[in-house]
């Protein structure tokens, strides 16, 4: 009794995310780099399961997140990596004759401040140095709370993490998230009526709606 009330008080603060796509990873890195403990659970089977989309265009917040979460070298093998930006405009005919040309201002080297990467590669780089943190093959169903104020959370092959606080990290259409506020929806109509050709804008009102119950 008295030494399971010693392992309650000594039991460090361990956070649970479920989702390991870009926002999950980058969390779990940071958490990790400030000594937190931390458990990453996705759905996907590994990291090579599916593709991940082609590039994402990493801009200025996104690159200081990147910089503040990750270890200094894995910072710079996401630059290091990053698409070269193109530095001429052409125009061709159907016979690939230049009609046009103009050189364009962008770097020739990717510039810490905004980067184009590929997907996979970015995951690739998330994922360095989390073994045994993230864990592969795990799709939530749902989660509940524990007596002691902790969380438990429920895998769909029948086994459950318990830890001190839940990361929702799956995505648009978190199965957390339509568990703790149904009534919070995907409501890309306001954006879409103000620019309904933008497909990007009508994303991050998406990303927008559910970050607010994010916990
Ligand atoms: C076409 C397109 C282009 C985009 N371009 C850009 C861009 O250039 N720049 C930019 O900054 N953003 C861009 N975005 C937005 C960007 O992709 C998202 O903001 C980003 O992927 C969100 O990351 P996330 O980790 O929150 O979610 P996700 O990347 O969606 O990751 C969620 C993870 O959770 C897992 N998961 C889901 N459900 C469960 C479950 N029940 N249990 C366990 N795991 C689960 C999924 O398998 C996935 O790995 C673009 C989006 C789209 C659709």
């Amino acid at each position: 009794m008295r030494g399971n009330r010693l392992k309650t008080v000594l039991s460090p603060f361990h956070v649970l995310i479920v989702g390991g796509g870009i926002g999950g990873l980058c969390l779990a890195q940071g958490l990790k780099k400030s000594g937190i403990s931390v458990a990453v659970y996705e759905r996907d089977a590994s990291a090579q399961f599916r593709h991940q989309g082609y590039r994402i265009s990493i801009k200025e917040e996104g690159s200081q997140a990147l910089r503040d979460c990750l270890p200094e070298p894995l910072f710079k093998l996401c630059v290091a990596t990053a698409i070269k930006a193109a530095t001429r405009l052409v125009v061709m005919d159907q016979q690939l004759q230049v009609k046009f040309a103009r050189p364009l201002s962008h770097p020739a080297v990717p510039d810490e401040t905004g980067f184009g990467v590929n997907r996979l590669t970015l995951r690739e780089i998330l994922l360095a140095g989390l073994e045994g943190i993230v864990h592969f093959g795990k799709t939530c169903e749902r989660f509940e709370q524990v007596s002691n104020g902790q969380v438990r959370v429920c895998f769909t092959d029948g086994t459950t993490a318990t830890g001190d606080l839940l990361v929702e990290a799956d995505g648009t259409n978190s199965v957390i998230r339509q568990l703790i506020a149904p009534e919070v929806g995907i409501d890309d109509k306001l954006e879409a009526e103000e620019d309904p050709h933008d497909h990007f804008r009508t994303r991050k009102s998406q990303r927008s709606s559910t970050s607010g119950k994010t916990f």
